[in-house]
């Protein structure tokens, strides 16, 4: 009896574990059907010269995505240079009056760029000038007609390239509110005036080297607004995540191998940018037999060259990232090492060196995995 009694008990014992379990797997295959089956949707476009791609999660994800692309082509309609009746075409192409200045009414973005550039030209110590332009025309990087102008050239457009004699009224504090973004006037591409932009006789701006991480940065704000919670831009390389992947795990982002295209290192990142500059990227070879990159030198109004393949930034905000690439490029490995310790690490970078050694700050160390066999390997402190 006692026997029947112990394994008629023991039984039932067994059947409601066996039921836990099965409860547990059906909710574990249940939440691993709905995470695998969450809607996601990749919308691709062509904008600032980049083909563009977003991929989001969520119920909302594609009318997100469409949102984003609206988004970003109303800014490249107010940042391009060559897209007439833009505030940057304005600007470059202004009338001056009789004391050689000119006065152009600006959008919130506009604005909002010119006080962050002068911001980062000057906490650079003028590696990123987005006044370079009429230099940077002048050797063919803008219309592709490539050539190694004259020193004295090179001498007088320098000139023109003092950033931080332009001057901004009223001052913005804070980024333009998405509110009084979405409120603009999206048939012209333009939004309301912020403030009137002052410049000096000849000075011309790009901002080719922060645009595509402003446009990152606004574009996360809409798929938040949107109701949307994991999402991953490639906007030409500059990465940008929102939150984790659905699972709940950081993204894994490569970075590429400069030589060949193929990922050398891979970064977690969640809420986060990893932006990178390359003199691979756009190039040309003078008659001179030199090549020559798209990255400039404030200082000498020539092509950057060092020691460097590429700079990748990893920060929060896009801006800061697209900025500080292309800036820590200019500087060089040890002006770079010098610079992110005075930064109090607001951000981390990657540098892969020509003779094929990367060096990336410490905090990285937990999220990055080496996939190339380097030279050598330097983690900074
Ligand atoms: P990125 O690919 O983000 O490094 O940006 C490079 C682009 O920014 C170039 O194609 C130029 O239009 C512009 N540029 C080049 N040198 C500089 C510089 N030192 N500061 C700011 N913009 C620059
Ligand atoms: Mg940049």
């Amino acid at each position: 009896m006692n026997l029947f009694k112990h394994s008629a008990s023991s039984s039932r014992i067994n059947n409601e574990r066996s039921l836990a379990y099965s409860l547990i797997l059906l909710s574990f295959f249940i939440f691993f059907i709905s995470s695998c089956s969450q809607k996601s949707d990749t919308t691709s476009f062509t904008a600032m010269n980049t083909y563009m791609t977003v991929k989001s999660y969520g119920k909302k994800s594609a009318a997100a995505n469409h949102l984003v692309q609206e988004e970003v082509e109303r800014l490249e309609k107010i940042l391009s240079t060559t897209i007439e009746g833009s505030d940057i075409h304005r600007i470059n192409n202004s009338v001056p009056d009789n004391n050689q200045f000119s006065k152009i009414p600006v959008s919130p973005e506009t604005t909002y760029l010119i006080e962050k550039s002068l911001e980062i030209y000057k906490m650079t110590d003028h590696a990123f000038n987005p006044a370079l332009y009429p230099v940077i025309r002048e050797w063919g990087f803008t219309t592709g007609d490539y050539k190694v102008p004259s020193d004295e050239k090179i001498r007088q457009l320098l000139e023109l390239t003092d950033f931080s004699k332009i001057k901004i009224s009223p001052k913005l504090v804070s980024t333009p509110s998405l509110d009084s973004l979405l409120k603009a006037d999206h048939e012209k591409g333009l939004s309301s005036t912020a403030s009137i932009i002052t410049k000096p006789l000849g000075m011309q701006l790009d901002f080719g080297a922060i645009g595509k991480g402003y446009a990152g940065d606004r574009a996360i704000e809409v798929l938040k607004n949107a109701g949307v919670k994991s999402a991953l831009l490639d906007f030409g390389g500059n990465i940008q995540v929102l939150g984790t992947k659905p699972d709940g795990k950081p993204w894994t982002v490569g970075i590429k191998n400069p030589w060949d295209g193929e990922p050398v290192a891979a970064v977690k990142l969640s809420d986060a940018c990893m932006i990178t500059s390359g003199g691979y990227e756009r190039f040309f070879t003078g008659e001179d037999g030199k090549k020559y990159i798209h990255i400039f030198d404030s200082a000498t109004g020539r092509p950057v060259e060092n020691d460097l393949e590429s700079v990748t930034i990893v920060c929060r905000e896009g801006l800061y990232g697209d900025a500080l690439s292309t800036s820590l490029f200019v500087m060089g490995l040890d002006k770079a090492i010098d610079f992110w310790k005075s930064r109090d690490r607001d951000f981390d970078f990657v540098i892969i060196t020509k003779d094929k050694s990367i060096v990336y700050t410490a905090p990285l160390e937990n999220s990055i995995s080496l996939l190339f066999d380097f030279d050598k390997v330097q983690v900074v402190e």
